[in-house]
């Protein structure tokens, strides 16, 4: 399933056009919106490739597929930040906060205290909400939040970055809209800066509405085997 270099340069470009065509739309500047290249089910080879082309980010969601990829990108000369974007149970807490940077998925104190206590280094946090109610998307409800919020504050080694959401899937973008304007709003309300929101499909809303990362697989990668 790997695409050659190549490709994944040309998609890098077209997604660079894309993300800077929303900005232009909402007089955004590009530079304020980092790219997460979510490398899931691609190997350490597809991650190079990237890596080459210019991203500097990169996103996984299963500890056991991340770690070794992590460190095979790295023996081949990749530099680069890792986020973990995934479901994040407690017992993982220590391997994802030995190996990421910054951890996306958030939602719960009792995580947030594992999670400082294993950090080796200072690492950035994104809390992940729920803002559209449903049931399987993960992320704490809008009105714990701001409990959640304080816990970050008060854990030692984690930097709180933002607010992280995953919309409902949908093509159309005035269907997702509503959620990211909703996590802007809750991220103003707690003076928090970023926004971790967009995938491939719903990225353009997502960068429209003030994501500062977004997170795109598909979109860089190609489809995934699974
Ligand atoms: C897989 C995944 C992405 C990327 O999704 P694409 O549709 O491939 O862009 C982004 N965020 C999370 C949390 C994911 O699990």
């Amino acid at each position: 399933m790997n695409a050659p270099a190549t490709e994944v340069a040309a998609r890098l470009a077209r997604l660079r056009e894309r993300i800077a065509a929303a900005c232009d739309r909402a007089r955004r500047d590009p530079a304020a919106v980092t790219l997460v290249a979510v490398s899931k089910g691609h190997s350490a080879e597809a991650v190079r490739a990237a890596f080459e082309a210019g991203v500097g980010h990169f996103g996984e969601n299963r500890v056991q597929e991340a770690l070794p990829k992590i460190e095979a990108a790295r023996a081949a000369g990749v530099e680069a930040r890792w986020h973990f974007v995934g479901t994040l149970q407690s017992n993982k807490a220590r391997a994802v906060a030995g190996a990421f940077e910054a951890i996306h998925s958030v939602d719960s104190a009792r995580l947030l205290v594992r999670l400082d206590a294993a950090a080796p280094a200072p690492r950035d946090v994104f809390l992940q909400v729920n803002v559209v109610g449903e049931e399987q998307k993960g992320g704490v409800p809008p009105q714990w939040l701001g409990a959640l919020v304080e816990a970050a504050r008060a854990a030692e080694r984690l930097r709180l970055r933002g607010l992280m959401t995953i919309a409902p899937l949908s093509r159309d973008a005035e269907e997702v809209r509503p959620a990211f304007r909703a996590l802007r709003e809750l991220a103003a309300r707690f003076e928090l800066p970023d926004l971790s929101m967009g995938m491939t499909n719903d990225l353009d809303a997502a960068v429209e509405e003030g994501a500062t990362f977004v997170r795109a697989g598909r979109a860089l990668f190609g489809e995934r085997a699974r």
